[in-house]
């Protein structure tokens, strides 16, 4: 074995201790009880430091991959990747043995929702739909906010530095700030992408005032791409397009990205033509990320490509509802860029990125009867690189290329399911699972270092989402009663 990659944790875990100590370690561990769900561990600092000796996959076209590689990380910004980096003041983090990646970009997920994962049923009066309408009308801004924090937490350990927050359980104004405030907190980078909520009546517009609010209230520097506003609309399948006009319009005037579902069955594609709707009015664009669009004809396809309209394919969710089986060849083979989602672990159980890869490369395999259908390369572009260009975030994030924002991930290889070392590339997507992740570095702080969580109080966390939960679920059961809803609220 090369003696560069080594397997050796005890090097990487001590330097993060020593940086733990420096950094938020510090911190109480507990919450304060005037506002419980509030983390006080702060941000931790983002300092200077080489990553050292790593299988380094940059997902930069020219660079390749380095074994035996370095990072050098100084104030959120990658300096330098190369072999033998020298920074004397720097922190060394070993990472013997381990293999190094950009963090991975997600492009649409329901983060309020997260408190009710595996909530939803068997059975049409239980399944997905109803029971988050229902569950949903009950959460406090504080509940949304929980769920957020949740989410966060998850994405974190998984590797999943950037999220959508796809937030449509904004039942007022006060939603949308407890929201944010959970991700400034948390640190991890995220698209704010206000939504609906199930009170918006039909045909009308997201409350754009309260869009242009919150742009000046939260979002007023626009060099600042940690945190990120766009807008979720209803979109033309359910909306009327001159609804959408006006969203689009207003998201464009204010510089806002958009995203809509689209395409969740052929029947609803038949009916609205939606994307050739959107089409017509000029609203497609690589501005605009469709979820699904796992139903679609040949012409919507040829009009996405055309406009470099990327899609946001989640495996999982599309599987469980039986929007259909995700057809990203379709999409690749059209020139239609792919990014991929979680959307909501109410349905998908969780935010595993390795497993949405992993299911990626094997539906496609299986569509198109073959070994060789997709390599694994491409899809972790998918996870990285092209979902960082699909939240128009390309030139900051999405592969490890100095000038870039440093989100990346340590993935220890010394595990069993990784053992042993052979072609990291294939490891990553097909081996990997959150917990061998190491560390989580976003904008240039340990959000993850020795297995932990930096920023975020995982026991109050608990203890929060199993009251907020168990209050909703109570009251939903009052107004769900005689539906056979009970079945899923009593224990
Ligand atoms: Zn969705």
């Amino acid at each position: 074995m090369d003696k560069r990659i080594e397997m050796s944790r005890r090097g990487f875990l001590g330097a993060a201790a020593t940086m733990a100590l420096a950094g938020c370690a510090a911190q109480s561990a507990t919450s304060s009880s005037k506002d419980p769900g509030r983390s006080r561990f702060g941000l931790p600092e983002r300092g200077e430091f080489i990553v050292r000796n790593a299988h380094v996959l940059t997902m930069d076209p020219k660079l390749g991959e380095i074994r035996g590689g370095d990072i050098h990380v100084r104030d959120g910004a990658i300096i330098a990747v190369g072999e033998k980096l020298s920074a004397p003041q720097a922190e060394i983090v070993r990472a013997d043995g381990m293999i190094a990646l950009p963090g991975f970009v997600e492009t649409h997920w329901h983060l309020w929702g997260a408190v009710a994962r595996n909530m939803a049923g068997a059975t049409e009066d239980t399944g997905y739909f109803y029971i988050s309408r229902l569950l949903g009308q009950f959460f406090t801004p504080e509940d949304n906010a929980r769920g957020v924090r949740l989410a966060l937490a998850e994405a974190i350990s998984s590797g999943i530095t950037t999220v959508t927050n796809w937030s449509h359980n904004l039942l007022a104004p006060e939603y949308a700030d407890a929201e944010i405030k959970v991700h400034r907190e948390v640190g991890s980078r995220a698209r704010f992408a206000y939504g609906y909520s199930r009170k918006t009546p039909p045909d009308a517009t997201l409350p754009l005032a309260d869009v242009e609010r919150v742009q000046k209230q939260w979002f007023s520097d626009p060099k600042d791409k940690l945190l990120t506003l766009g807008i979720a609309p209803r979109g033309p399948e359910t909306n009327a397009i001159e609804i959408a006009r006006k969203e689009w319009a207003f998201a464009r005037e204010h510089g806002l990205p958009i995203t809509t579902h689209m395409g969740t069955s052929m029947e609803r594609v038949q009916k609205r033509q939606g994307i050739q709707a959107l089409a017509k009015a000029g609203l497609l664009g690589p501005d605009l990320v469709l979820v699904h669009v796992t139903n679609h004809s040949p012409a919507d396809l040829k009009l996405l490509a055309e406009t470099k309209t990327p899609v946001s394919l989640s495996p999982y969710t599309e599987l469980r509802t039986g929007f259909g089986i995700t057809p990203v060849g379709s999409f690749l083979r059209a020139g239609v860029p792919v990014s991929l989602s979680v959307d909501t672990t109410i349905l998908c159980g969780n935010a595993d990125m390795f497993a949405i890869m992993k299911a990626m490369q094997n539906l496609e395999n299986g569509l198109q009867k073959s070994e060789f259908g997709i390599a694994p390369q491409r899809v972790l572009e998918m996870a990285t690189i092209d979902g960082a260009r699909a939240l128009g975030l390309g030139d900051h994030i999405g592969s490890l290329t100095p000038g870039k924002r440093a989100d990346l991930l340590l993935v220890r290889t010394d595990d069993v399911n990784m053992l042993p070392l052979t072609i990291p590339t294939n490891m990553i997507v097909q081996s990997a699972q959150p917990s061998n992740i190491a560390a989580v570095v976003v904008d240039g702080r340990f959000l993850k270092r020795d297995g932990r969580l930096t920023t975020i109080d995982v026991p109050q966390l608990a203890r929060d989402c199993a009251e907020t939960i168990e209050r909703a679920r109570k009251e939903a059961s009052k107004e769900g009663a005689g539906k056979g809803i009970n079945q899923l609220f009593t224990r």
